[in-house]
């Protein structure tokens, strides 16, 4: 039986429009679907989508004066955009406002094991922004730090989700490895967490509170769900977990890979509230998390509020969808945020895709008019896949941009122009191993450049080119 692999990425509030943090975590989530699917063949499933139902929509719909539901129509579609305009090869976009994720939700809500699950009076300072409770710890100057806002106050009764049942239960599973964490210091960062004992939390609001948008509580008219335990179900109700249909069965309950691509912050509700819903419901729990860090602009944080926000379609139209996907991969270090000037991307574009690979692409093509050349026969590379698995994108891309400096070293070390009339042969011997290179290069190059490596294989088998990447200021 063929190998499967489920991946997902964070589904994204939908209170505005998308921006390269956003759009490079949908590209990460590509090139591990792509790697999956188009080289080792798996059989691949690569899910994203919009989170509709949060507060944050309906209280940004208002600032618009528009309805809830033309506003998030409004901006899933530009997050949809980004399908095309990055080349991603997502199976499905869902959307949570939608009735099957309604109805799988509840399902799973009312598979919670009744112990876990209790209703209480509770006050405590809310953080719409964040979708979250905040401790008075957490707050500096009284404000929600990430947001610069007040905490809303809030006194209602809520349903509480008994965390601590699972505390013991999710250790093991995150030290074992079984729910994979990667990087391994996010993986601690986690479990001394769960160590510092857990604390139950609310997973239910008043409908008045949720402004009556969000997913029903099965069973109480008064209370609608917290958003992010409708928003964590994306990933099994997107595969039909209501009715447990043939997608859930195939990539949920029998794949050993069930993978979620997301941003450190959000770790805790994957690492940690998803897997013990789960474990309550008696549904499997991902076996892995990798977390990404952030892209920051000019050493900012990317925020409406600072208006230093650059779209993906304007790092589109200048790099084009690859050379975007190249620039923006490249930017984002697999350990640290990543920082991002159009001055850097540009310098890097030329530098590695009009010098670099275009370069030498053209530069073979060329030499090799009427000459004929086998096609090497390409294995899955072991070094890509050990970076793959370590989601170290950036260091698998500097790998295989090695390649591509040493094949130009090595035609400016062997210099085939002047072969060609002195002598024959050597000039055949350097051309069939440049051939070779270039090929295996775009190999290299599928889940990370698709178009890329079409290009250079096409040019290989026609010996016609087209410059690849132009240079720009
Ligand atoms: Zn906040």
């Amino acid at each position: 039986m063929k190998n499967r692999y489920y991946v997902t990425t964070a589904i994204d509030y939908v209170n505005a429009k998308p921006h390269v943090g956003h759009a490079v975590e949908k590209i990460q989530a590509d090139v591990l679907a792509r790697w999956h699917r188009d080289v080792l063949k798996d059989d691949t499933y690569f899910l994203t989508g919009s989170d509709d139902n949060s507060l944050k929509n309906v209280q940004s719909a208002k600032k618009a004066g528009k309805s809830t539901e033309e506003f998030i129509d409004e901006n899933a579609k530009s997050f949809q955009g980004l399908k095309g305009m990055l080349n991603l090869s997502y199976n499905q976009f869902i959307r949570t406002a939608k009735k099957e994720h309604f109805a799988g939700a509840q399902k799973l809500w009312s598979s919670f094991k009744k112990e876990d699950i209790y209703k209480k009076n509770y006050k405590g300072l809310y953080c719409v922004g964040c979708e979250e409770f905040k401790m008075e710890k957490d707050l500096v100057d009284g404000k929600c730090p990430d947001h610069l806002t007040e905490c809303e106050v809030v006194e209602e009764e809520n349903y509480f989700f008994k965390l601590s049942n699972y505390q013991k239960k999710l250790e093991e599973l995150i030290e074992s490895d079984t729910l994979k964490i990667v990087p391994e210091y996010r993986k601690n960062e986690v479990l001394s967490f769960i160590r510092q004992g857990l604390e139950d939390f609310s997973i239910s609001r008043s409908v008045k509170r949720a402004e009556n948008w969000g997913v029903p509580v099965p069973g109480d008219e008064g209370q609608i769900m917290y958003v992010w335990v409708d928003a964590l179900s994306n990933y099994i109700t997107a595969l039909g977990y209501e009715n447990e249909g043939d997608l859930y069965k195939k990539y949920w309950l029998e794949n050993e890979n069930r993978v979620h691509v997301i941003g450190k912050g959000i770790l805790r509700f994957h690492a940690i509230y998803w897997p013990a819903m789960l474990l309550s419901a008696g549904v499997s729990v991902p076996t892995q998390i990798l977390s990404h860090e952030y892209l920051t602009i000019n050493n900012q944080k990317i925020s409406k509020t600072l208006g230093n926000i650059i779209n993906p379609e304007e790092v589109v139209e200048k790099f084009g969808i690859d050379g975007a996907r190249y620039v923006l991969l490249t930017s984002l270090p697999s350990s640290k945020d990543g920082d991002i000037t159009w001055e850097r991307m540009t310098e890097k574009y030329n530098a590695d895709l009009a010098n670099g690979l275009g370069n030498l692409t053209s530069r073979v093509i060329k030499l090799s008019q009427n000459l004929e050349f086998q096609i090497p026969d390409v294995k899955p590379d072991g070094k890509i896949s050990e970076y793959l698995e370590n989601f170290e994108i950036d260091r698998a891309l500097e790998y295989v941009w090695m390649f591509v400096r040493k094949a130009n070293k090595y035609i400016e070390d062997n210099k085939p122009w002047e072969l060609k009339k002195a002598d024959e042969n050597r000039f055949k011997e350097v051309m069939e191993k440049l051939n070779s290179d270039l090929y295996i290069i775009s190999q290299l190059l599928v889940p990370f450049l698709p178009e890329t490596a079409e290009k250079i294989k096409k040019a290989l088998e026609t010996k016609k080119t087209e410059p690849l990447f132009q240079r720009i200021r």
